[in-house]
């Protein structure tokens, strides 16, 4: 081996400890993945770990979307840079239980971009996982890439033992796509906990009237299909737009919309499923035993 071969190679054993040092003093890490973009994953992850938060648990939230990191503008982040202390990233501190990082906060300017060759690819998604202060977590929440590519399949690797959460929307074409993650899921030997239905119908504030724009029982089809649990469906909710927009994506202890109340039903059903917390009711069985009766 030549000395620069010899050097590298130190270099990664020196990134894998790092990354094995850092994930040591998290609980539970849960990657939020989904089958194709454009299906809420951001959103679904960002929602997950605030309401996480506000339930009290220390959470971290990482973008690991290198191509189009979305996180520091749902939660107002962009422009913001992330400060390093002795080599290693220190995360946003957005909110008392709330650390963050994106790969947004660490590029110059918002509007970047940036082409990334496979190997510095690989080497960034290494740094981001293991080169962050998180501290003592309770939760560590990743907005992976989409799909089943190099990407996640690096990041499920570097965090074994981790478990997942997919991301669908009712479409068949999401649906299809959900068949391909939890078959990643089974290959990488990520736990999966469920499936989460986003943009699940739509009730007029109005009017009050649902329409179930795309569709309607696919979710419950395919997690009885499939053997998966549906954690909750979201419905769409122009709030949420807005809300994401806006760098604001309070769907806070108070809301009452159904959007924030799905969330809640979602995090109740994973802190049931990680933590075995009997004061967390597991809803979302309660909510496909309800659709399995409608
Ligand atoms: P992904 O991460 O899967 O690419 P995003 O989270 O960026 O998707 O969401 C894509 C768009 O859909 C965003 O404009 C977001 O505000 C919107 N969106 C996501 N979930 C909902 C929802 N439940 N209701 C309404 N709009 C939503």
């Amino acid at each position: 081996m030549d000395s620069r071969n010899r050097k590298r190679k130190k270099e990664a054993e020196a990134l894998d400890r790092e990354v094995k040092l850092a994930l040591e003093r998290v609980k539970y890490k849960v990657l939020v993945l989904s089958g194709k973009g454009g299906v809420g994953k951001s959103t679904v992850a960002t929602n997950l770990a605030l309401t996480l938060a506000e339930a009290g648990r220390r959470v971290g939230l990482l973008d690991v979307d290198l191509h189009g990191p979305s996180i520091p503008t749902l939660l107002g982040l962009t422009g913001k840079r992330a400060r390093f202390v002795d080599d290693r990233i220190m995360p946003i501190q957005h909110a008392e239980n709330l650390k963050v990082i994106s790969m947004g906060n660490l590029l110059r300017g918002r509007d970047d971009a940036v082409i990334w060759r496979g190997p510095l690819k690989m080497k960034a998604i290494t740094q981001l996982i293991g080169g962050v202060e998180w501290g003592d977590l309770d939760y560590l929440v990743v907005d992976s890439p989409p799909g089943t590519g190099d990407e996640p399949l690096s990041i499920a690797q570097l965090i074994p033992g981790a478990h997942a959460v997919v991301v669908t929307t009712p479409q068949e074409i999401s649906l299809s796509d959900v068949r391909k993650s939890v078959g990643f899921c089974n290959e990488v030997g990520l736990k999966l906990i469920g499936l989460i239905e986003n943009m699940s119908g739509y009730v007029c504030p109005n009017c009050g009237h649902r329409d179930d724009i795309f569709g309607t029982g696919g979710g419950e089809r395919t997690a009885s299909q499939l053997s998966l649990r549906l954690l909750g469906k979201i419905p769409i909710d122009s709030g949420v737009v807005r809300a994401g927009d806006s760098g604001l994506p309070r769907l806070s202890k108070t809301e009452e919309s159904p959007a924030a109340e799905a969330f809640r039903r979602v995090v109740d059903a994973i802190r049931s499923v990680l933590e075995n917390d009997a004061s967390a009711p597991d809803r979302a069985l309660v909510e496909a035993d309800r659709a399995k009766n409608e």
